[in-house]
């Protein structure tokens, strides 16, 4: 990767040795270019790897970013850093009432960015056709099992209906691709991968399993009990034939399969993705930068350390000072999550509060 430098700049004194580069590039040589937005720490789910059964402390109404602190941030993180995709999370990010503008003002900006949304999709059946008009490209939409039992259960809410309604409502839409994320638990839903791979095959969605991680806010997280990507394709392949995908893989977290005999919405060869977060981390490839809904960077989803952008914001900052401290805080990206190292130690936030 070429790290691009303006000549002629003072070294800046916070972070001497970083190259004077426009762009959100880390010691490692990686160039953040996609930012993860948390829009409230808030769900009105509450699933079990998530969050306990009673929520959380919520952050507090004055602390989480207005509207438009968000949409400064992001113009920043666009027009001055490089960011090409946003994608909004939570939390929820469909509990947000200002999201339509939040992303008709995402995709005003020039370079126009990519528009993601990760969401439980409750709701998305009646938003999907407004967000779409506004500026939306794609979703992502969490779904861990299609039995309804299993899903309250899982979710501690009888919402699996909400949910199937809103994956169709955003492939009504014009949402493509609709992807589902799936984690899967031991002894709770690991039975099912190739009965949610026919249900998306069936569907023309794109499912993708994502290795559970330490980042439960019950510190619940074992991994002799992880379901291991190794796992999941064992379970898939005793029902289909997957081929490795020739795609370029880029910085996406997904490896991704051909699934023989098979098309996607579009006529294409249909797809399967396994993110292994634990087992097969893809630190080295990482473009991810993150901003929290009460205005923290974050290098990593694992890191330990934030950097303030709210405080600075509401201090009056300008843009290239919020640019100036977005970018020292991404040259202190750590080279890979440590998850591994005996030292490792699970972040004080969880998934929900970071943003997914
Ligand atoms: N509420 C939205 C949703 O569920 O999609 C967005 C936020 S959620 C934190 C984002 C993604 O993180 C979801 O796909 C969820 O399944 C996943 N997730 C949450 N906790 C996780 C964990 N401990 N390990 C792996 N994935 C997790
Ligand atoms: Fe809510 Fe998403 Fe966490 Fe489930 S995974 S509790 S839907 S934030």
């Amino acid at each position: 990767m070429t790290i691009p430098v303006r000549s002629g700049a003072a070294p800046d004194p916070v972070a001497p040795h970083r190259p004077d580069a426009t762009g959100l590039v880390d010691r490692y040589g990686r160039a953040a270019t996609d930012l993860r937005v948390s829009l409230t720490d808030r769900c009105n789910l509450r699933c079990t790897y998530c969050m306990p059964a009673e929520g959380l402390p919520w952050l507090p109404g004055t602390q989480v970013l207005t509207d438009d602190e968000i949409i400064r941030l992001v113009g920043v993180a666009v027009r001055l850093l490089g960011v090409t995709e946003v994608r909004f999370t939570g939390g929820e990010p469909l509990i947000r009432p200002g999201l339509p503008a939040i992303i008709a003002a995402t995709a005003a900006l020039t370079p126009r960015p990519v528009i993601s949304l990760t969401s439980n999709g409750i709701n998305l059946d009646r938003l999907a056709a407004p967000l779409r008009a506004a500026g939306l490209d794609r979703v992502n939409v969490s779904l861990d099992t299609l039995d309804p039992a299993r899903f309250t259960e899982l979710t501690r809410r009888p919402r699996l209906d909400a949910v199937l309604a809103g994956l169709a409502g955003a492939a009504a839409a014009g949402m493509t691709p609709v992807k589902i994320n799936t984690v899967l638990m031991r002894g709770v839903n690991d039975d099912e991968a190739a009965a949610l791979l026919r249900f998306a095959l069936a569907e023309g969605y794109e499912l993708r399993f994502i290795e559970q991680m330490p980042l439960d806010a019950q510190h619940g997280w074992d991994r002799a009990e992880m379901v291991t990507a190794e796992e999941i394709l064992a379970s898939l392949r005793s029902e289909f034939r997957l081929t490795a995908d020739p795609a370029e893989r880029g910085g996406a977290p997904a490896e991704t399969w051909l699934v023989d005999g098979f098309t996607d919405r579009a006529g294409r060869p249909a797809r399967v993705g396994v993110i292994g977060s634990v087992t097969r981390p893809f630190c080295g490839d990482c473009d991810r930068t993150r901003l929290t809904a009460d205005g923290q960077v974050r290098a990593c989803l694992f890191a330990t350390e934030e950097s303030d952008l709210r405080g600075a914001l509401r201090a009056g900052a300008d843009d290239e000072e919020l640019a100036r401290r977005w970018r020292i805080a991404m040259w202190g990206k750590r080279a890979g999550h440590g998850i591994d190292d005996p030292s490792f130690l699970q972040p004080a936030r969880p998934m929900s509060a970071i943003g997914g």
